[in-house]
């Protein structure tokens, strides 16, 4: 399929194991990724960015696995976060606070406060009424909050409406104008210093022109506000850098790789003379295309002239389908011979809604019961998307580097499932005493 995902004596591999040997180890479905693939697309993009005064932030909410953010961490990535959640996870990664910058549109104070204490890199603030709570957070802490202002650029990033976010009528960011006077206005606040203005306008872009209109536009004002006396020094440019999910295509690959050259080139055009430090915040094209989700046919059933191919992953394991209608590869860990035949068919998920389905008449190879299967290009928002609907326990994730593997993340026991509820006190065994209809009314006070 492609260089860390490749087919070994008919069989697919995760860089040098074979599925069929993780499959024996944790059982299906399971999510793998291939370390080496992960290392490979951060390098990429920090070679795209040398010599440029940038940190990249790995956007943490597209795969928030230890092993995968200290993967990073250990190739000297910063990480951006959007919840206390993902700040203690990269934080126990061993990402330096001051390589931290932390994003969202709801931020509670609580979560500004363990942020502050830890000594992040940034705050992308994106109200003003959220500046006003992080100012008097941080005065009540005898500290100073490092702030850019995200601004919302109105560019449409041409991408699904449901991951765009930089529109006018988004809920991301401030609005340009509003964030220039109020900085006119307001060059200090008690617990802040104004650091700089941030931008990100989508996920899953697949053309630089969105990014040069918006870049542009947040330069414009970075100078407008240098010009009046504002300090500014930093401008994050976010991430939302797209990956192809015809991963085994190589005309497409070629194509994301050229995308990432294009992206630096504009954006090395647009920053040559600024006296401005970088921020990039990539999440998906740093793992999309390293990770898989491996299952396994269950059962193949003709209804009426439709084959439906049922697997035992469903939407709570990987969503993006039901979700957005994303599309992902299928295919067969054991390769069909050449010139098999392919036929249409559905590829189901054993959930009880209609909307489990990954996949409509897509033409595959015969596949029997028991056969495995992978979804290609599931290293990013997929896992960190899953839920134990149906009390469907969460998956494994298993790391592969070179020819060694390691579980990750264990499978979900049932007891722990169950364990995480609490029965109240009137449903426990020794209250069966007041199990009687009317003794229930009466306890809550009714009769
Ligand atoms: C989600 C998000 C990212 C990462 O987006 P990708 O499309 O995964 O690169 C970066 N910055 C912010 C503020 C985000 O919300």
């Amino acid at each position: 399929m492609s260089q860390f995902f490749p087919y070994r004596d008919g069989r697919l591999q995760v860089s040098g194991v074979a599925i069929e040997r993780l499959a024996e180890a944790v059982d299906t479905p399971f999510y793998c990724y291939s370390a080496d693939a992960l290392e490979e697309s951060y390098q990429t993009f920090a070679a795209a960015l040398s010599g440029l005064p940038a940190t990249i932030c790995y956007a943490l909410k597209a795969n928030s696995n230890q092993a995968v953010i200290k993967t990073f961490a250990d190739l000297g990535a910063g990480a951006d976060v959007v919840s206390e959640g993902e700040l203690r996870r990269a934080l126990a990664a061993g990402v330096p606070a001051e390589r931290i910058v932390f994003a969202g549109v709801g931020k509670k104070g609580s979560e500004l406060a363990t942020a502050l204490d830890a000594g992040i890199l940034q705050f992308n603030v994106e109200s003003l009424s959220e500046l006003k709570l992080l100012s008097q957070v941080a005065q009540q802490r005898g500290t100073t909050a490092p702030v850019a202002l995200r601004i919302n650029p109105d560019v449409d990033a041409g991408t699904l409406d449901q991951i765009t976010t930089g529109r006018a009528d988004s809920k991301f960011g401030i609005d340009a104008r509003e964030a220039r006077d109020f900085l006119l206005r307001n060059r200090s606040l008690p617990g802040i210093r104004f650091d700089g203005l941030a931008v990100h306008i989508g996920s899953q872009l697949t053309d630089v022109a969105p990014y040069r209109t918006a870049f542009q536009r947040l330069i414009d004002l970075y100078l407008e506000l240098r010009g009046a006396g504002v300090p500014l020094r930093r401008l994050d440019l976010g991430g939302g850098i797209g990956i192809s999910y015809k991963h085994h295509l190589q005309q497409q690959i070629d194509e994301a790789a050229a995308r990432v050259r294009d992206y630096a080139q504009m954006v090395r055009g647009l920053v040559a003379g600024l006296d401005a430090e970088l921020v990039f915040e990539p999440g998906r094209l740093l793992v999309g295309n390293a990770g898989l989700l491996v299952t396994r046919v269950l059962y193949v059933k003709d209804n009426s002239e439709r084959r439906f191919v049922i697997v035992d992953a469903a939407m709570n394991d990987l969503i993006r389908p039901s979700l957005y209608d994303a599309w992902h590869e299928i295919l067969p860990v054991r390769s069909p011979a050449p010139d098999t035949p392919l036929r249409p068919v559905d590829v189901v998920g054993p959930v009880c809604e209609s909307t489990d389905t990954f996949a409509k008449q897509r033409p595959l190879p015969p596949l029997a019961e028991g056969d495995l299967l992978v979804f290609s290009s599931a290293g990013a928002y997929s896992f960190v998307m899953a839920s134990t609907y149906n009390s469907r326990p969460l998956p494994p994730e298993v790391l592969v580097r070179g020819e060694r593997f390691a579980v990750v993340r264990a499978r979900m026991d049932y007891d722990t499932m169950i364990g995480q509820d609490r029965l109240p006190d009137w449903l426990e065994d020794g209250a069966s005493a007041d199990r009687q209809p009317g003794a229930r009314v009466r306890a809550r006070g009714v009769a």
